[in-house]
């Protein structure tokens, strides 16, 4: 007897279709999977022949061999225990098999034979719904997140025994509840700017920076509100399309971070990792690659805190990512791409022990705090638009009460029309905000006036700025120039770009 099911692989962001199939026949009783395993992969005859025997199920004394096919996509993980459990019980008669034609089937078994969720189940849907299939099986774990995913009927199932009741009675198992998913509910943000008294310039930058997702620096003592407006930015990105939404669920699902309770991702995420992260954590790797941070963070903000203490090598890590906004992963014979465009809010101490330049309490010499500045190499610094000095709190703004009038509601609606006039200008073209204005692209979008040309002149001499530091400027006179809903960059437009790339300067 022979059966063959459909299920899925996971090759980054994306579901392959695999096709798992059970033979029986005469010979050697023996239980065997084949088919580009991983070790995980292949524990699965262990699992699937005892939550069979624990159901009572006795397998004969027969050859079982299982394939899982196409052989040049490599299986990982625990997903293929209930498929296989499925091809078995139908080759051997157990089950009809026209009951698993048309029909998708993930899950792991455990011993006892409930069924366990696993990740990767919002690509296997959108496959299912490619490939035309009409009905998945899925853990009931996983069900909230298969229904976002739409189309395709899905079935949740919690053990081995709701598989054979629905093969052979057709009896559907109660289906976990679901929550309903607005995507047009706008998301309850906790965290407003108006809860940060003054602060008025990095309010500034952070609106800069939002409105032409450009990547930023703050630099201030501790407890200047660094982290509190970092976190902070989410907020004020308009919010994500729907494909949007969609590509970030994907990554979160084979990240295995989607939950019942958050069954597809609405809100632009915030990542903030620790410093001392794994290279691997950061930037995503692994046997059978998952993402990283900067992918977690695709479409929102990643924020590296203290990033003159990040080790070296994760900063190097970063560098390609940064650029590219996306990372290949190459491992043995198969590489993978995940998407990571995040815009990175970094922050650091002015020197060590963060009180530079309060002489009286900071003890570091000048030269400690060059070699402190110079941890982040100049190939990230580039990358870096926007650079802030963050002052510590005034005694003033901590006395006042209540809220301050810049919110995040005023913030975000400047953004959005930021990004709406970068979108119709940027159409057709491989990128879609300022950040991403390439060198020889510049001249045309940014349009100066005749005093805006001079006094950047003025500025390219008496600041010695490199040809890079001269392109970030610009680019960040046209995010100014854009948020005034201005078409040509003017004198005031440069004056205040100067002034951020000047801060932080000795970075
Ligand atoms: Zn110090």
């Amino acid at each position: 007897m022979f059966c063959s099911i459909t299920s899925t692989a996971i090759s980054g962001v994306d579901a392959l279709p695999v096709c798992v199939e059970a033979d029986v026949s005469e010979g050697m009783p023996v239980f065997n999977i084949i088919g580009s395993l991983s070790q995980r992969t292949k524990e699965a005859a262990d699992r699937v022949k005892t939550a069979m025997r624990n159901l009572g199920i006795v397998l004969p004394p027969k050859r079982i061999t299982i394939n899982l096919s196409p052989g040049d996509v490599k299986k990982d993980g625990t997903r293929y225990d209930l498929p296989i459990a499925a091809a078995v019980l139908s080759a051997l008669g157990r089950i009809p098999e026209d009951r698993l034609k048309d029909t998708m089937i993930m899950g792991e078994l455990h011993l006892d034979g409930r069924i366990e969720g696993v990740p990767g189940i919002l690509p296997s849907i959108l496959l299912a719904n490619k490939l035309g299939i009409s009905t998945a099986l899925v853990p009931a774990e996983n069900a909230a997140e298969a229904e976002a995913a739409g189309i395709v009927k899905v079935t949740a199932l919690s053990c081995l025994k709701d598989l054979i009741d629905y093969c052979t009675s057709g009896i559907v198992p109660e289906q976990p509840p679901l929550r309903k998913v607005n995507a047009q509910e706008q998301p309850a943000l906790k965290e407003d700017f108006s809860d940060i008294r003054g602060q008025a310039v990095v309010k500034r930058a952070c609106l800069i920076a939002a409105a032409g997702f450009h990547n930023l620096l703050l630099s201030g003592p501790p407890g200047s509100g660094k982290s509190m407006a970092a976190r902070r930015l989410p907020g004020i990105l308009p919010e994500m399309t729907a494909e949007e939404k969609l590509e970030v669920s994907r990554i979160y699902s084979v990240a295995g971070l989607l939950t019942s309770e958050q069954p597809v991702i609405t809100e632009r995420p915030f990542r903030a990792p620790h410093h001392l992260l794994s290279p691997q954590a950061l930037v995503g790797g692994g046997r059978t690659p998952v993402p990283g941070e900067i992918t977690l963070a695709h479409r929102g903000v990643l924020f590296l805190d203290e990033l003159p203490e990040m080790p070296g090598r994760n900063l190097e890590f970063l560098r390609q990512p940064l650029e590219d906004r996306f990372i290949r992963i190459s491992r043995i014979g198969r590489s993978v791409v995940f998407p990571c465009d995040f815009l990175l809010a970094a922050a650091m101490n002015p020197c060590p022990c963060g009180y530079y330049p309060d002489l009286n309490r900071c003890t570091w010499t000048e030269r400690d705090i060059h070699n402190y500045n110079s941890r982040i190499s100049q190939p990230i610094l580039d990358r870096i638009d926007l650079r802030v000095d963050v002052p510590a709190l005034e005694y003033r703004s901590l006395q006042s009460e209540g809220k301050d009038e810049i919110s995040t509601a005023v913030l975000r609606a400047k953004v959005s029309a930021a990004f709406e006039i970068q979108k119709d200008r940027y159409r057709d073209l491989a990128f879609s905000f300022n950040s991403g204005l390439p060198a020889n692209e510049i001249k045309k979008h940014c349009m100066l006036t005749d005093e805006a040309a001079r006094l950047l002149e003025a500025a390219y001499h008496s600041l010695s700025l490199s040809a890079r530091g001269y392109h970030r400027v610009l680019r960040i006179a046209r995010t100014i120039a854009d948020l005034e809903g201005a078409e040509t960059i003017n004198e005031a437009h440069i004056s205040e770009a100067v002034f951020f790339r000047q801060h932080a300067g000795k970075a």
